[in-house]
């Protein structure tokens, strides 16, 4: 076996941070997750799930981004893996008897119906140098075929890639407070050692750089100066390479060695306008051509970000297949432009990778399922999606609206007063009639292109405040997906942007932070309904009232949850993603010590409905078992939506044998809290 000692650049001195692997974080419930399936593996169960059915026709793509040159992966444990942790996963595929194939091939065979038996696909991200140095010998000498997805401006540009740099800088740094105020102009020291205030400062310098539109070369001479100011040694990151990328000369290299060389647009980023997303995929793909004599097909979406959008531009640009950082197994069914990824990371134990090898693992509730923003760092996300918003705003259809609307309100503080009315009364006010119709006018209404700059302009307000507004990473990372889908919704959702819509409603109170998205639901502050007193049932009264009097303490302020409007075309209720919500919102309460409990009404939590509907029980028992009160406000509103998926409640509604009631739910904040701490990954 190799060992560490054989990979490491001799000229780098030694570690001196005192923090081994094995100290990583790792919650009660994942050390239980890991013993059954270190338990499952002893008894053979990895053998059997692997020679299946099922995985023989999977196809298990793995995604790395980096192995270390130094002590990367003691920084970044998502990002990079300890040269020795990679060569025991290599060569755990060897022993095991995986079939590594490589990913153009995986997919044909796939395709053509003779994959072989337990295959996987080897992919590696951004082409880091670290590859060249450390990942491709070890590959080549278990003879591994790999794909690289390269993205190419800071190959060209040899300098250290300014986000990752400044983290790194700042977590090396923890001895020391930074002030930002020599550095950018604003206000603010930062403690370096404490995680939260670091990944403040990292926000902080992101956000200036947006703000600020600086170029590749500003941002060096930023780096420099921030090296300066924390006396950090910047020579030896760039002498050795830390976090540059391949020259064309390596990438040339490892092409002729074997590895195929795919795309990951030139810049890194995912613009949401056709053309601009066009030519990153163009001036990516010729740059890469030029290295590899070859002209790649197939894409990795950066930073995992993917948006339906998106599809019909990578067909245009000939992509065949895209791979995403969702967690899976590719199947001859899964559509070619969203293939799931396992990334490893470095706290994945030994035996969860030989889980996700099996495929047992893709039967096992993950975190990360339906979150592919989660995949990245917050700072990162978050100054993304601000300029994603902000370019948004300077594009020419929306620019005209802004001038136009800055005739009426040159400050915009009357635009974000007009949303609040929207969003708490139901309406634009009356005062600003002239400048909507002036600025409808402009826009051509179909667009809802006034309706877009008025939440747009409200959002990057938000996400200024986002990383202190006390939400747990999960739901700051929703909150950016829904900014980011307000920049281009589609043709098919366009119709929400109508300021009459109830959508346009909960948008407008998202773009304030005052709706907060939590995935199936959304949530919002609010105190219980006085109304619902004469309404609860009689028997449940006295129940509910000492309830609020002493388990909840009060009326408000609660979390008052909603269904939420999802971009998806199907109105499905998950129990799973009921749940998964549930976790996020609980996480935020837990953060927010003043919220007295979780409050919700609807249809389907009444028992009326649960008798009509037995598949819908699990609605209310995760409240029963947790601690929650569960009760009745009797007849519900004829448009509360419980016709909606079964035309069974319909015919029972129209014969009169299904009344359907509201059911209410009180779950006060002990409970919530003891619930979250049973849950998997609570501690993350
Ligand atoms: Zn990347």
């Amino acid at each position: 076996m190799l060992k560490l000692t054989d990979l490491t650049h001799s000229a780098l001195p030694e570690i001196t941070q005192p923090v081994s692997e094995s100290e990583l974080p790792s919650s009660v419930a994942k050390r239980v997750k890991r013993s059954v399936l270190s338990a499952f593996g002893a008894v053979g169960g990895f053998n059997l799930v692997k020679a299946s059915r099922w995985r023989t026709s999977r196809l298990l793509v793995l995604g790395y981004h980096g192995v270390s040159l130094y002590d990367e992966h003691l920084w970044e444990p998502a990002l990079f893996l300890s040269p020795g942790r990679f060569a025991r996963r290599m060569e755990l595929l060897r022993e095991r008897g995986y079939f590594v194939i490589g990913l153009d091939e995986g997919l044909a065979r796939l395709a053509a119906g003779n994959l072989p038996p337990a295959s996987v696909a080897l992919t590696f991200d951004d082409g880091l140098y670290c590859f060249h140095k450390v990942a491709l010998p070890i590959l080549e000498r278990l003879n591994l075929p790999a794909t690289l997805y390269f993205t190419t401006f800071y190959s060209e540009f040899q300098e250290p890639v300014f986000d990752v740099l400044c983290s790194y800088v700042l977590w090396k740094s923890r001895s020391r407070r930074l002030d930002l105020k020599s550095l950018t102009g604003d206000d603010g020291t930062f403690d370096l050692g404490n995680a939260c205030q670091r990944q403040a400062a990292e926000a902080a310098i992101l956000r200036y750089a947006s703000r600020e539109n600086l170029s590749a070369r500003d941002k060096v001479h930023f780096g420099e100066r921030l090296a300066f100011e924390l006396a950090f040694d910047l020579d030896f990151v760039k002498e050795n390479r830390l976090f540059s990328l391949m020259t064309a000369d390596e990438v040339a290299d490892a092409s002729s060695r074997g590895v195929s060389v795919e795309l990951h647009t030139h810049r890194h980023r995912v613009p949401l306008e056709r053309t601009a997303f066009l030519r990153e995929i163009d001036e990516n793909r010729l740059r890469i051509q030029k290295m590899t004599g070859r002209s790649s097909v197939h894409f990795c979406y950066p930073s995992g970000y993917y948006s339906q959008a998106l599809v019909p531009w990578l067909r245009e640009s000939r992509i065949q297949s895209a791979t995403t950082c969702d967690p899976g197994l590719v199947s001859a069914a899964t559509p070619a432009m969203v293939v799931p990824r396992l990334i490893d990371v470095s706290s994945l134990a030994e035996s969860e990778f030989e889980g996700w090898l099996c495929g047992a693992s893709a039967f096992l509730p993950s975190r990360h399922r339906e979150l592919p923003l989660e995949s990245r760092r917050p700072a990162e996300f978050v100054a993304r999606t601000e300029s994603v918003c902000r370019d948004a705003l300077r594009s020419p259809g929306l620019m005209e609206i802004t001038t136009k609307l800055r005739e009426y309100d040159p400050s915009g503080k009357a635009r974000l007063e007009w949303l609040r009315a929207l969003w708490t009364r139901g309406a634009f006010p009356a005062e600003a009639q002239a400048a909507i119709t002036a600025a409808r006018a402009v826009a051509g209404k179909a667009d809802f292109g006034f309706e877009r700059v008025l939440l747009l302009e409200a959002a990057l307000g938000s996400l200024d405040r986002l990383t202190d507004a006390r939400l747990d990473l999960a739901t700051q990372a929703l909150v950016c997906n829904q900014y980011e889908f307000f920049v281009n919704p589609g043709e098919d959702w366009r119709h929400r942007f109508d300021s009459s819509s109830y959508s346009y409603r909960a948008y407008a109170g998202m773009s304030l932070l005052d709706r907060i998205p939590a995935g199936r639901l959304d949530w919002e502050i609010s105190g219980i309904p006085r109304s619902w007193i004469p309404k609860i049932r009689r028997r449940d009264l006295p129940r509910v009232l000492r309830a609020i009097a002493t388990k909840i303490g009060g009326f408000k302020p609660v979390v008052f949850t909603h269904l939420a409007f999802r971009q998806t075309p199907f109105a499905t209720l998950r129990e799973s993603d009921v749940n998964a919500s549930y976790l996020r919102i609980a996480r935020c309460l837990a953060l927010r010590p003043e919220l007295k409990a979780i409050v919700t009404a609807s249809w389907f939590y009444s028992a009326e409905t649960h008798r009509v509907s037995p598949h819908l029980r699990w609605t209310t028992r995760m409240f029963e078992e947790n601690g929650g009160i569960v009760s009745d406000l009797g007849r519900c509103p004829e448009d509360a939506g419980f016709l909606v998926g079964s035309i069974e409640r319909q015919k029972l509604y129209e014969s009169g044998d299904y009344k359907p009631t509201e059911g209410v739910i009180l779950w006060p904040r002990r409970a919530v809290l003891e619930w979250l701490s049973k849950q998997p990954d609570a501690a993350s």
